[in-house]
């Protein structure tokens, strides 16, 4: 919880309040409903309610709206006993979860937009200080998002989907924008849903490139035959890889290699690299790379070609995750669900406003960067007094960068 006063989360509970008692019945139903276990936070305690379970729609939806919590979340798990304590409840399999955020990809844009807040004398500081320099009191990191962010996240969750898809099979889905910094993709075919963690793990790795094999796919020869290395039209992870290489080396882009390889590595094989790509036919010319740039280039393939997903959530066959459609308490942002064919399309920033843009609230802006909402744009301010629309005053309520007057 974010909020810099008890005022500040009232008036964003009643907001929250009014959107359940109108749009209730928009809220996503899990399949199953009576076995899933639920669980939420209040706005008022720092412990999460759960090991709940409800046994129709009007029994969730009644306490939704009387309790209006700042995050709801139902397991990805079935159970026999949802109710009961952990190892009583009785597991009989669970669906398979994806969570990509934009808050474990590295983009650079982070640095610009990240910023620590004082609560009590409601100044904005750089990241990097952790106690206020007028009052000694902690600061509270805002970690703020933006296109750059979300579009990262977007083509994390396009790989992960062609994973999914093609080299699994899998074809039941459903997505949903988190609310806050990026995507949630679970996979609900029937022949998933009773796998345990170390067959979960097995498909993670499988996602991530771990233990990939460069000799397995013909590349640690001294002399590369083309006929069995990877190829353009090649399925699966062959493909993947000699895709990513041939886009490294026709697009002379070397900043994954920096990263791989470090600088001074890297710099010593761009020449070779700036040589080969002047021959650059039809496929990945393997042959004319010395071993050392053929495994730079590879495990360079990897990090491009591989889905940057949270591990630990995947494997957790207990998870719970956010309620399709609620809101996000960090932002008040609704976790808009969408047809994964549709993730190119999905506008984050304008399909998950469910607060009113019509009704306005004035605030102290402590700092906000540029932003866009809906159709709105709104320039960066801080230290200001602001009339704005609700949906933008209270996603700076959430984030702790912005306060009643
Ligand atoms: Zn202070
Ligand atoms: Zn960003």
């Amino acid at each position: 919880m974010s909020f810099i006063s008890e005022a500040d989360a009232s008036i964003v509970k009643k907001f929250f309040k009014n959107f359940y008692r109108k749009t209730y019945s928009k809220l996503y139903i899990p399949s199953r409903l009576p076995e899933r276990e639920f669980g939420y936070f209040t706005f008022e305690k720092k412990l999460m309610i759960r090991h709940l379970s409800f046994n129709s729609p009007q029994e969730l939806w009644e306490r939704i709206i009387e309790e209006t919590p700042l995050h709801i979340y139902h397991s990805a798990a079935f159970y026999k006993y949802p109710r009961a304590p952990m190892d009583a409840k009785g597991w009989l399999g669970a669906e398979l979860i994806f969570d990509i955020d934009a808050d474990h990809l590295k983009t650079p844009c982070r640095k610009r937009h990240d910023f620590k807040v004082c609560k009590r004398c409601r100044k904005a500081y750089p990241v990097s200080l952790d106690l206020c320099p007028d009052c000694g009191q902690s600061l509270m990191k805002v970690e703020w998002v933006c296109d750059l962010c979300l579009e990262a996240a977007r083509e994390e969750a396009r790989k992960l989907l062609s994973f999914l898809e093609d080299d699994f099979g899998f074809s039941k889905f459903r997505a949903a924008f988190s609310g806050n910094r990026g995507y949630h993709l679970v996979v609900e075919d029937e022949s998933i849903l009773e796998l345990d963690q170390a067959e979960r793990k097995e498909l993670i790795d499988y996602i991530t490139g771990t233990g990939l094999s460069m000799k397995l796919m013909g590349l640690e020869e001294r002399i590369i035959d083309l006929e069995t290395a990877p190829k353009l039209e090649d399925p699966s992870w062959r493909g993947r890889i000699a895709k990513a290489v041939f886009e490294l080396l026709a697009s002379q882009n070397y900043e994954v290699l920096r990263e791989v390889a470090g600088d001074s590595i890297a710099q010593t094989l761009i020449d070779e690299i700036k040589e080969i790509s002047k021959a650059l036919g039809e496929n990945v010319p393997w042959n004319l790379m010395r071993p050392r740039l053929r495994r730079t280039l590879f495990e360079a393939a990897r990090e491009l070609a591989s889905a940057h997903i949270d591990v630990v959530v995947t494997q957790d066959i207990h998870r719970l995750l956010r309620l399709g459609n609620s809101l996000n308490g960090k932002t008040g942002l609704m976790a808009k669900m969408f047809n994964p064919d549709e993730l190119d399309e999905f506008e984050p920033f304008s399909e998950s406003v469910a607060l009113p843009m019509d009704d306005e609230l004035t605030v102290y802006v402590i700092k906000a960067p540029r932003f866009k909402l809906g159709e709105v744009e709104f320039e960066e301010c801080e230290n200001e007094l602001k009339k704005l629309p609700a949906a933008a005053a209270i996603l700076l309520l959430c984030k702790g960068a912005a306060t009643l007057p």
